[in-house]
């Protein structure tokens, strides 16, 4: 049998990619070396986005179930307990129509994430199968398994392979990508403890501890666990330092050994990389395996999630034969960029944090004293880089806000995973002929651009139309039915019908 896609690896990228897909009816094979959840400290905070994906996957209740909404933001504070810097707390409800910051135990999301896939027959998961060769043979690829119960070798065929092969990528390697590396490469201890009951109230907000004797990050994960980062300086013998009598004192201001449990302590190096060349043939890579940030900004498994529900869609649509395969190479110049600029601020704030020379740390701290109250600064929004949108400024390539309708269904339940014309019942009705062609082609959604807090986004970015994708993001805008054409023509993936396009 020939797979339409296998993917490598099932830590969040490829189970994510799994659902997807796995909804989508296409048939899939994950191949994952371990036999069972990387059990870890990793992941700890995704954002309003990426529930918004679990929604799409119909996890959201279970994702719900499983994390807690985060309100509070993130403070940046000095050895003497100044505040010089604050990622904002969100509102309950954001622009996603969740909470902005969501906070849970990477396995356990994993395992969410797991049991969605169990789902879908047209997936088949094969736990520690181990793949060591990847060979794209032009019309599919060929991969070689190992059964790591020391069975019969495998050999796995499918159209389509997906690295979500994690940050030692042997998919990216067969792929021979250059890497840009924009500077910051340093180990830290990860440990999480659980709270016994009578431990101290610890503070609710995420505190990034700016101490040039010891810098660390401390944040409340789920119910009693907390969890502690904490940079390694030079000297520190890593053996040692993992140990319980070594590791309780540098967290002393926090709480005492009485208080809670080690969980599990690791050290890590955080980089920061990104790959060049995410596709070449049938061979894509995606999480980890294409870029790597340091955590200050909780964004490495979230870029994960982005980079799969970008590509999903794609995948699909080539697959089915409803777009050229020329699609997939919007991928990369889509995404590349937008997680560039997650990474280049996480690598600003490491040099804020990382700080270890006493002097240098003073300047810093009398500079955000400078401004008197502490700035205040939000996640970016960055835009997608150039692919399948128009060239207008955003909110052009930015998600476009999930609102409840009028009748309280959200917008993305209302619309499943499609393509979304919102405009008036006037519009629609004068564009030409082959835009609605291409519409039907591509199961195009429409809403009526008279729905209310549909009306009022359009006011508010000066539209009276706006053309979604299945991923959410903003297409394009048009101000009349001829506008609409030229966007469906010039944007919309027509490649496989060229009369479409005439
Ligand atoms: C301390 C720390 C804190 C973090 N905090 C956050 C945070 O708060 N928020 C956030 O968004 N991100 C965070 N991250 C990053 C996040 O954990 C990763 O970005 C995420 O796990 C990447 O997912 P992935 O699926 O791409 O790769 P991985 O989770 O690494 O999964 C890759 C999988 O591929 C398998 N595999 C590899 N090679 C093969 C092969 N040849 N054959 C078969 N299987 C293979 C591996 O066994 C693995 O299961 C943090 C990371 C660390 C280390």
């Amino acid at each position: 049998m020939v797979f339409d896609v296998a993917i490598l690896g099932y830590g969040p990228a490829g189970a994510s990619l799994a659902n997807l897909l796995g909804a989508y009816g296409l048939s899939v094979i994950v191949l994952e070396k371990d036999a069972q959840i990387y059990p870890m400290p990793r992941a700890i905070h995704f954002d309003g986005e990426v529930m918004r994906v679990f929604q799409t996957m119909g996890l959201r209740p279970a994702m719900e179930n499983i994390s807690r909404p985060g309100m509070k933001g993130m403070h940046f504070v000095n050895a003497d307990n100044e505040t010089l810097l604050i990622r904002g707390g969100t509102a309950a409800l954001g622009p996603h129509g969740c909470a902005n910051n969501h906070y849970f135990h990477q396995p356990e999301l994993e395992q969410v994430l797991r049991q969605g896939v169990a789902r879908f027959e047209n997936v088949s998961v094969r736990l520690h199968h181990l793949v060591s060769e990847v060979h794209d043979r032009g019309d599919h690829v060929e991969l070689e398994v190992s059964e790591l119960n020391g069975q019969q070798p495998l050999r796995v065929q499918a159209r389509y392979v997906v690295g979500c092969d994690g940050a030692r990528s042997l998919v990216r390697k067969v792929l021979n990508c250059s890497t840009r590396d924009l500077g910051l490469h340093q180990p830290w201890l990860v440990f999480d403890a659980l709270l016994k009951p009578g431990a101290p109230t610890l503070p609710d907000h995420t505190v990034q501890l700016c101490d040039p004797n010891r810098p660390m990050t401390y944040c409340n994960v789920t119910g009693n666990r907390r969890r502690w980062e904490i940079m390694l300086l030079p000297g520190d013998d890593t053996g040692e330092l993992i140990k319980p009598d070594n590791l309780w004192p540098l967290v002393q201001r926090w709480i005492e050994p009485q208080h809670a449990d080690i969980e599990r302590a690791v050290i890590y190096t955080f980089h920061s990389i990104i790959a060049q060349g995410w596709r070449q043939g049938r061979l894509l890579i995606a999480g980890d395996a294409a870029h790597q940030t340091p955590p200050f900004l909780g964004q490495g498994m979230c870029a994960a999630i982005r980079d799969v529900s970008n590509l999903a869609w794609k995948l699909q649509a080539v697959l089915q034969g409803r777009a050229h395969d020329q699609l997939l190479d919007s991928y990369e110049s889509e995404r590349a960029p937008h997680v560039a600029e997650f990474i280049e601020l996480a690598v600003r704030l490491g040099d804020i944090i990382q700080t270890t020379d006493p002097q240098a740390a003073r300047l810093r701290d009398a500079k955000f004293r400078g401004g008197g109250e502490p700035e205040i600064f939000h996640f970016p929004a960055p835009r997608l880089g150039p692919g399948v949108l128009s060239s207008a400024p955003a909110p052009v390539g930015q998600p476009f806000p999930q609102p409840q309708l009028s009748n309280g269904q959200w917008l993305d339940e209302r619309v499943g995973h499609h393509f979304v014309v919102i405009a008036t019942p006037e519009m629609m009705r004068d564009v030409q002929t082959a835009t609605r062609q291409a519409w039907e082609h591509w199961q195009v959604q429409t809403l009526d651009a008279n729905e209310p807090v549909l009306a009022s986004w359009l006011a508010a970015h000066q539209a009276s139309a706006v053309v979604l994708r299945p991923d959410r993001y903003v297409m394009g805008l048009a101000h009349s039915s001829d506008e609409l054409d030229t966007l469906t023509r010039d944007y919309l993936p027509t490649h496989a019908l060229p009369e479409l396009c005439a």
